[in-house]
């Protein structure tokens, strides 16, 4: 008997961020996968009942195998992923190694929705994605930079609100700092400009600034970027997109 498969988006990191399908289904588990970063975000959920395996940040299709395997093999299985599962996460590994399966081995797979980097960054800048917006990643790990930056002139051009999710890492320091160079291309250099680090937690912190003073060193591994388009302004310590579109 094959057992079930939870794809589990713990929000932006703190507890209060969390829905409770979420915290069902860890709770629910007998076996609990992620990253260890992500276990710690669910330990207060977690017991000596249950299997609790930790992997590193790269170990990405490992991690999915390891939870279709378990699941397959007739075990309740949650994947945990920060955020939202599905946006730059686990989602799409675990689906796509369940449909690899022979019909009769596939677990029933449920993906519980989480509160992504960009919407808890938004809140705490204040309406920034009030109209349209587009999320970015700027990691060139599963791309090539060419087509990263051939999407970022695209969306550029439109016009959207941006936001730029892995603006940096230790592996990568220049992508900030190029995507910026490209963006004044398309934008005015007092485009209002959003970097909120560890959205959600403890140690939020929340910094304005514009396309022209930009400095990708405000940036780290847990911040999102939000870039303004031409119906974004400051009004004092918040950024506001209009509602209202003006004629093109
Ligand atoms: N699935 C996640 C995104 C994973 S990609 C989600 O839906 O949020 C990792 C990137 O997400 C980080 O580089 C950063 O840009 C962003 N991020 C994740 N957690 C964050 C947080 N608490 N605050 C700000 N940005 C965060």
């Amino acid at each position: 008997m094959t057992g079930t498969l939870a794809v589990v988006g713990l929000g932006p990191g703190g507890a209060a961020h969390r829905t409770r399908a979420a915290e069902d289904a860890v709770r629910d588990a007998q076996v609990v996968l992620g990253y260890q970063a992500y276990l710690m975000a669910c330990a207060d959920l977690t017991g000596p009942h249950q299997c609790v395996l930790s992997s590193g940040i790269g170990a990405e299709q490992q991690r999915a195998e390891d939870a279709v395997r378990a699941a397959a093999g007739g075990a309740r299985v949650a994947l945990v992923s920060s955020g939202d599962a599905g946006i730059y996460g686990m989602a799409s590994l675990a689906l796509t190694t369940v449909a690899a399966l022979p019909p009769a081995q596939r677990p029933a797979v449920q993906v519980v929705p989480g509160i992504t980097a960009a919407v808890a960054a938004a809140a705490l800048l204040g309406a920034p994605l009030a109209r349209d917006f587009a999320c970015l990643t700027l990691s060139d790990a599963l791309a090539p930079w060419e087509a990263v930056e051939a999407r970022l002139r695209a969306v550029a051009a439109a016009d959207l609100v941006l936001a730029l999710y892995n603006p940096r890492s230790r592996g990568r320091s220049w992508q900030l700092g190029r995507a910026r160079e490209v963006l004044v291309e398309y934008r005015p250099g007092d485009t209002p400009v959003g970097l909120v680090t560890d959205a959600g937690r403890d140690s939020t912190q929340v910094e304005l600034t514009t396309l022209a003073t930009l400095d990708p060193a405000q940036a780290g591994m847990h911040t999102v970027v939000i870039v303004g388009g031409t119906s974004t302004n400051r009004l004092g310590d918040w950024l506001v997109t209009a509602r209202s579109l003006g004629a093109l």
